[in-house]
């Protein structure tokens, strides 16, 4: 059985990041969409919200388990039985770093190979923090972000306006 990993921060799960799942859904047997909780150091969303909010949105891909783990990566794919580690590739700016990764997790661990699939284009833009920084300015979401996971998300911001306003 082909076990792919996607690892990621996911605070919060874009639309960007689900065209990946639902892509890499098609084409392994299992995918593991992995929340490192280590990635974020001041998350909006705790690591349990997050497992949850991706859950709610991959609900009807049978094939993906939603996990998170503060392990390093190329240690979790050995427990996990994964054979590949999944990214995205939005732009060359990610590549650089992207590549050493690969590099490192193989080296940790040889059986594991990374394979990218690349952004589509409409969402080559995307990222969590981007999508953040646009709902804090009151910016409407609907291409950014699952229709499931929007009055969530909308109902954090304004309780870190109310927080920082003082109210
Ligand atoms: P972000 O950069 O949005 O905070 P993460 O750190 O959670 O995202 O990223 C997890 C993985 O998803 C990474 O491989 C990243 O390159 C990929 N990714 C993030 N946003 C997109 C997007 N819009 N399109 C394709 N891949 C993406």
């Amino acid at each position: 059985m082909k076990i792919a990993i996607y690892p990621g921060s996911f605070d919060p799960v874009t639309s960007g990041h689900l065209n990946i799942i639902r892509r890499a859904a098609h084409i392994f047997d299992k995918l593991i969409v992995c929340v490192m909780v280590n990635a974020v150091k001041n998350p909006m969303f705790s690591q349990r919200e997050r497992v949850e909010l991706i859950r709610r949105v991959t609900a009807d891909l049978p094939n993906v388990e939603v996990d998170s783990s503060n392990e390093l990566l190329a240690e979790y794919a050995r427990r996990r039985g994964g054979c590949v580690i999944l990214k995205g590739l939005r732009a060359v700016s990610d590549f650089e770093s992207e590549f050493q990764m690969a590099l490192i997790n193989r080296k940790i661990n040889p059986g594991l190979d990374t394979m990218f699939l690349t952004a589509e284009s409409e969402y080559m833009y995307l990222s969590s923090s981007i999508v953040k920084e646009l709902g804090s300015y009151g910016v409407e979401l609907s291409e950014f972000l699952p229709s499931e996971i929007i009055p969530d998300f909308q109902e954090r911001i304004e309780k870190k306006k109310k927080f920082q306003g003082g109210t």
